[in-house]
Protein backbone atom coordinates (compact mmCIF):
# COMPACT_ATOMS: atom_id res chain seq x y z
CA UNK A 1 0.00 0.00 0.00
CA UNK A 2 1.25 3.39 -0.98
CA UNK A 3 1.05 6.27 2.04
CA UNK A 4 1.27 9.41 1.83
CA UNK A 5 3.59 11.32 3.61
CA UNK A 6 1.57 13.38 6.50
CA UNK A 7 4.74 15.64 7.90
CA UNK A 8 2.38 17.16 10.51
CA UNK A 9 1.75 13.70 11.79
CA UNK A 10 4.52 13.36 14.21
CA UNK A 11 3.54 16.37 16.01
CA UNK A 12 -0.16 15.48 16.27
CA UNK A 13 0.54 12.27 17.53
CA UNK A 14 2.71 13.29 20.44
CA UNK A 15 0.32 15.70 21.24
CA UNK A 16 -1.93 13.02 22.45
CA UNK A 17 -0.36 10.62 24.60
CA UNK A 18 -3.56 9.70 26.44
CA UNK A 19 -4.73 8.09 23.38
CA UNK A 20 -1.52 7.37 21.44
CA UNK A 21 0.12 5.09 23.93
CA UNK A 22 4.19 6.43 24.38
CA UNK A 23 5.53 3.76 26.69
CA UNK A 24 3.12 0.41 25.26
CA UNK A 25 6.17 -1.78 27.52
CA UNK A 26 5.02 -0.02 30.94
CA UNK A 27 1.34 -1.35 30.07
CA UNK A 28 2.79 -5.08 29.77
CA UNK A 29 0.06 -7.13 31.71
CA UNK A 30 -1.56 -3.57 33.33
CA UNK A 31 -3.24 -2.21 30.02
CA UNK A 32 -6.48 -2.15 32.16
CA UNK A 33 -5.19 0.78 33.63
CA UNK A 34 -5.21 3.06 31.10
CA UNK A 35 -8.90 2.66 30.22
CA UNK A 36 -11.87 4.03 32.37
CA UNK A 37 -13.55 0.25 33.21
CA UNK A 38 -12.18 -2.98 33.25
CA UNK A 39 -13.33 -5.09 30.58
CA UNK A 40 -12.40 -7.60 28.33
CA UNK A 41 -9.22 -6.36 25.27
CA UNK A 42 -9.90 -6.75 22.10
CA UNK A 43 -7.19 -6.27 19.94
CA UNK A 44 -6.93 -5.27 16.09
CA UNK A 45 -3.46 -5.74 14.21
CA UNK A 46 -2.90 -3.44 11.41
CA UNK A 47 -5.96 -1.21 11.52
CA UNK A 48 -5.45 1.18 9.21
CA UNK A 49 -7.45 4.26 8.89
CA UNK A 50 -9.25 2.81 12.24
CA UNK A 51 -12.88 2.51 10.94
CA UNK A 52 -13.77 -0.54 12.11
CA UNK A 53 -12.19 -0.18 15.42
CA UNK A 54 -13.87 3.27 16.12
CA UNK A 55 -17.17 1.44 15.04
CA UNK A 56 -16.47 -1.12 17.28
CA UNK A 57 -15.63 0.81 20.50
CA UNK A 58 -18.24 2.66 19.80
CA UNK A 59 -21.33 0.12 19.30
CA UNK A 60 -19.29 -1.84 22.12
CA UNK A 61 -19.17 0.08 25.26
CA UNK A 62 -18.62 -3.23 27.28
CA UNK A 63 -15.41 -3.87 25.90
CA UNK A 64 -11.90 -2.40 25.36
CA UNK A 65 -9.93 -1.83 22.36
CA UNK A 66 -6.61 -1.52 21.10
CA UNK A 67 -6.03 -0.34 17.25
CA UNK A 68 -2.16 -1.64 16.32
CA UNK A 69 -1.14 0.01 13.22
CA UNK A 70 2.99 0.44 12.14
CA UNK A 71 2.75 2.66 9.66
CA UNK A 72 2.73 6.73 11.25
CA UNK A 73 0.83 8.48 8.47
CA UNK A 74 -2.28 6.09 8.60
CA UNK A 75 -2.25 5.44 12.21
CA UNK A 76 -3.06 9.62 12.43
CA UNK A 77 -6.00 8.89 10.91
CA UNK A 78 -7.24 6.74 13.51
CA UNK A 79 -5.90 9.53 15.74
CA UNK A 80 -8.31 11.70 14.37
CA UNK A 81 -11.26 9.77 14.65
CA UNK A 82 -10.41 9.23 18.55
CA UNK A 83 -10.02 13.06 18.81
CA UNK A 84 -13.30 13.57 17.35
CA UNK A 85 -14.89 10.79 19.34
CA UNK A 86 -13.19 11.05 22.86
CA UNK A 87 -14.42 7.10 23.16
CA UNK A 88 -13.16 5.86 26.96
CA UNK A 89 -12.55 2.41 25.73
CA UNK A 90 -10.31 2.96 22.85
CA UNK A 91 -5.94 3.31 22.91
CA UNK A 92 -3.70 2.99 19.72
CA UNK A 93 -0.79 2.11 19.35
CA UNK A 94 2.62 2.60 17.02
CA UNK A 95 4.03 -0.79 17.15
CA UNK A 96 4.96 -4.03 14.79
CA UNK A 97 2.78 -6.68 15.66
CA UNK A 98 5.56 -9.10 15.79
CA UNK A 99 6.55 -7.35 18.76
CA UNK A 100 3.34 -8.12 20.41
CA UNK A 101 4.56 -10.43 23.21
CA UNK A 102 6.67 -7.16 24.46
CA UNK A 103 3.73 -4.95 25.34
CA UNK A 104 0.81 -7.99 26.31
CA UNK A 105 1.62 -10.50 29.41
CA UNK A 106 0.32 -14.26 28.65
CA UNK A 107 -3.62 -14.21 28.18
CA UNK A 108 -4.07 -10.65 28.38
CA UNK A 109 -6.34 -10.00 25.03
CA UNK A 110 -9.36 -11.96 24.87
CA UNK A 111 -10.14 -11.15 21.09
CA UNK A 112 -7.67 -10.52 17.87
CA UNK A 113 -8.81 -8.76 14.63
CA UNK A 114 -7.46 -8.97 11.75
CA UNK A 115 -8.90 -7.27 8.89
CA UNK A 116 -7.95 -7.13 5.07
CA UNK A 117 -4.14 -7.56 6.62
CA UNK A 118 -1.49 -7.53 3.33
CA UNK A 119 -1.93 -10.89 1.60
CA UNK A 120 2.19 -10.82 0.24
CA UNK A 121 0.99 -12.83 -2.61
CA UNK A 122 4.90 -13.90 -3.11
CA UNK A 123 5.57 -17.14 -1.56
CA UNK A 124 9.32 -15.65 -0.47
CA UNK A 125 7.49 -12.87 1.60
CA UNK A 126 4.81 -15.93 3.32
CA UNK A 127 6.47 -14.98 7.07
CA UNK A 128 5.10 -11.35 6.21
CA UNK A 129 1.64 -12.39 6.79
CA UNK A 130 -0.47 -11.54 9.69
CA UNK A 131 -1.62 -15.60 9.61
CA UNK A 132 1.30 -17.03 9.12
CA UNK A 133 2.43 -19.86 11.93
CA UNK A 134 5.13 -17.34 13.77
CA UNK A 135 2.24 -14.77 14.20
CA UNK A 136 -0.47 -17.46 15.12
CA UNK A 137 2.25 -18.29 18.05
CA UNK A 138 2.74 -14.52 19.48
CA UNK A 139 -1.16 -14.61 19.37
CA UNK A 140 -1.57 -17.73 21.34
CA UNK A 141 1.01 -16.67 24.07
CA UNK A 142 -0.83 -13.63 24.83
CA UNK A 143 -4.86 -14.93 24.10
CA UNK A 144 -6.46 -16.06 27.11
CA UNK A 145 -7.63 -19.73 26.99
CA UNK A 146 -10.89 -19.73 24.67
CA UNK A 147 -9.86 -16.32 23.03
CA UNK A 148 -10.66 -15.78 19.16
CA UNK A 149 -9.28 -14.69 16.36
CA UNK A 150 -11.84 -12.75 13.99
CA UNK A 151 -10.39 -12.33 10.30
CA UNK A 152 -11.44 -10.66 7.48
CA UNK A 153 -10.56 -10.16 3.79
CA UNK A 154 -11.54 -9.60 0.46
CA UNK A 155 -8.22 -11.75 -0.95
CA UNK A 156 -9.02 -15.46 -2.14
CA UNK A 157 -5.58 -16.55 -1.84
CA UNK A 158 -4.96 -14.75 1.46
CA UNK A 159 -8.13 -16.55 2.76
CA UNK A 160 -7.15 -20.29 1.75
CA UNK A 161 -3.61 -20.06 3.01
CA UNK A 162 -4.84 -18.74 6.14
CA UNK A 163 -7.74 -21.98 6.75
CA UNK A 164 -4.76 -23.65 5.72
CA UNK A 165 -2.27 -22.24 8.65
CA UNK A 166 -5.18 -22.34 10.88
CA UNK A 167 -5.52 -26.10 10.48
CA UNK A 168 -2.06 -27.34 10.81
CA UNK A 169 -1.74 -24.94 13.87
CA UNK A 170 -4.17 -26.65 15.44
CA UNK A 171 -6.34 -24.37 15.59
CA UNK A 172 -10.60 -25.02 15.47
CA UNK A 173 -12.48 -22.78 12.88
CA UNK A 174 -15.72 -21.78 14.42
CA UNK A 175 -17.59 -20.95 11.87
CA UNK A 176 -16.94 -19.50 8.30
CA UNK A 177 -18.34 -16.58 5.61
CA UNK A 178 -17.57 -17.18 1.68
CA UNK A 179 -19.41 -14.22 1.43
CA UNK A 180 -20.21 -11.86 4.25
CA UNK A 181 -22.35 -9.27 3.09
CA UNK A 182 -25.14 -11.69 1.82
CA UNK A 183 -24.80 -14.16 4.69
CA UNK A 184 -26.95 -13.40 8.11
CA UNK A 185 -24.20 -12.49 10.19
CA UNK A 186 -25.62 -8.91 11.93
CA UNK A 187 -23.89 -6.36 13.86
CA UNK A 188 -21.08 -6.35 10.50
CA UNK A 189 -18.53 -2.97 11.22
CA UNK A 190 -17.20 -2.46 7.77
CA UNK A 191 -13.05 -1.32 7.32
CA UNK A 192 -11.94 1.66 5.00
CA UNK A 193 -10.66 -1.64 2.39
CA UNK A 194 -14.27 -3.73 2.94
CA UNK A 195 -16.09 -0.55 1.45
CA UNK A 196 -13.43 0.01 -1.53
CA UNK A 197 -13.89 -3.73 -2.14
CA UNK A 198 -17.53 -4.80 -1.54
CA UNK A 199 -18.26 -1.90 -3.36
CA UNK A 200 -16.52 -3.13 -6.55
CA UNK A 201 -18.55 -6.29 -6.07
CA UNK A 202 -15.87 -8.65 -4.72
CA UNK A 203 -17.17 -11.02 -1.48
CA UNK A 204 -16.25 -10.68 1.55
CA UNK A 205 -14.24 -14.21 3.45
CA UNK A 206 -15.01 -14.10 7.40
CA UNK A 207 -13.91 -16.65 9.77
CA UNK A 208 -13.51 -16.59 13.11
CA UNK A 209 -11.04 -19.67 14.64
CA UNK A 210 -9.85 -20.35 18.31
CA UNK A 211 -6.28 -21.85 20.12
CA UNK A 212 -7.52 -25.34 21.06
CA UNK A 213 -5.91 -24.88 24.89
N1 LIG B 1 -7.56 -3.06 8.42
C1 LIG B 1 -7.61 -1.89 7.56
C2 LIG B 1 -8.78 -1.97 6.63
O1 LIG B 1 -9.32 -3.07 6.48
O2 LIG B 1 -9.16 -0.95 6.05
C3 LIG B 1 -6.28 -1.69 6.80
C4 LIG B 1 -5.92 -2.74 5.82
S1 LIG B 1 -4.33 -2.44 5.06
C5 LIG B 1 -4.34 -3.50 3.71
C6 LIG B 1 -3.22 -3.26 6.16
C7 LIG B 1 -2.73 -2.37 7.29
O3 LIG B 1 -1.98 -3.17 8.20
C8 LIG B 1 -1.80 -1.25 6.83
O4 LIG B 1 -2.22 -0.03 7.38
C9 LIG B 1 -0.42 -1.67 7.37
O5 LIG B 1 0.39 -0.56 7.70
C10 LIG B 1 -0.81 -2.48 8.59
N2 LIG B 1 0.16 -3.54 8.95
C11 LIG B 1 0.70 -4.43 8.10
N3 LIG B 1 1.52 -5.27 8.75
C12 LIG B 1 1.47 -4.89 10.06
C13 LIG B 1 2.11 -5.36 11.23
N4 LIG B 1 2.93 -6.40 11.19
N5 LIG B 1 1.86 -4.74 12.39
C14 LIG B 1 1.01 -3.67 12.45
N6 LIG B 1 0.38 -3.18 11.35
C15 LIG B 1 0.60 -3.78 10.19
Amino acid sequence: MRVRNKPWAKELIEKHPEYVVTDPEAFKGRWQERFEQKQPLHIEVGSGKGRFIVGMAKAHPENNYIAIELERNVLVSILEKQIDAQLPNLQILHVHGDSLMNYFTEGEVALIYLNFSDPWPKARHAKRRLTHKTFLEIYEAILAPGGEIHFKTDNRGLFEYSLVSFSEYGMRLKQVWLDLHISDYEGNIMTEYEEKFSSKGQPIYRLEAMFSN
